[in-house]
């Protein structure tokens, strides 16, 4: 049998959720996930290296790779850019591993029109209070940054019925699960097993 091409994994939700914790640990009890290492505008945060958590890039050096239609999707968000560079992401699957992309909303609904067969998943915080504790805990945002963040949650929160799967991520060891759980049965689906590339 063919080893089947992997599957597309989107996770969004509002910043301070817990996306980057909940696939982090994800991807470190799985060794078939590769996680899409973006690349942003954004400043690199304290404890962030470039080539694993994001590509750091300047403007001008965004601006090329869209004109050299190097993205998959790309968007703005809170005053910065980021994109998902569609090669390492087209390999990853190709050569049988699942890829996870934490990408905003506008970037995962441009993915969801090219790539209908993409998994998506809503990561919802238990409650905004929570959301804003959270991201004050993290640490890693200015008031300016983080008010601006909480006020972009109120918008993404109305795309959640664009997803396919939505995890609330209340106990971080729940949604752990919940996310594995998810993508061992879009794994397990007889479309994926049986049709095209993956045929027996
Ligand atoms: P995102 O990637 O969605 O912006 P992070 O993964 O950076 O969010 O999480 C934001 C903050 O919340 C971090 O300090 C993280 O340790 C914390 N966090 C994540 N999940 C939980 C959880 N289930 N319970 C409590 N704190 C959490
Ligand atoms: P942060 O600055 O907190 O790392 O990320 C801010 C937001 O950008 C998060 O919602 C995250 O999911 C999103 N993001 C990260 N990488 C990409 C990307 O490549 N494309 C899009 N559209 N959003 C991204």
């Amino acid at each position: 049998m063919k080893k089947p091409n992997g599957i597309l994994v989107i996770v969004s939700g509002p910043s301070g959720a817990g996306k980057s914790t909940i696939i982090s640990r994800v991807s470190r009890q799985r060794d078939d996930i590769r996680f899409s290492v973006s690349a942003t505008t954004r400043k690199p945060r304290e404890g962030e290296t470039d080539g694993k958590d994001y590509y750091f890039k300047t403007r001008e050096e965004f601006r090329d790779m869209i004109r050299a239609n190097a993205f998959l999707e790309y968007a703005e968000y809170v005053g910065n850019s980021y994109g998902t560079p569609a090669a390492p992401v087209e390999e990853s699957l190709a050569a049988g591993y699942n890829v996870i992309l934490d990408i905003e909303v506008q970037g995962a609904a441009q993915v969801m029109e090219k790539r209908p067969d993409a998994v998506s998943v809503f990561l919802f915080p238990p409650s905004l209070e929570e959301l804003e504790r959270r991201l004050r805990s993290r640490g890693t945002d200015t008031e300016e940054k983080i008010r601006e963040r909480l006020l972009t949650a109120r918008r993404e929160y109305a795309q959640a019925d664009q997803y396919g799967y939505i995890i609330i991520n209340d106990d971080a060891d729940v949604a752990v699960r919940q996310l594995d759980a998810i993508i061992t049965a879009e794994k397990c689906r007889s479309k994926y097993i049986l049709e095209g590339e993956n045929r027996l």
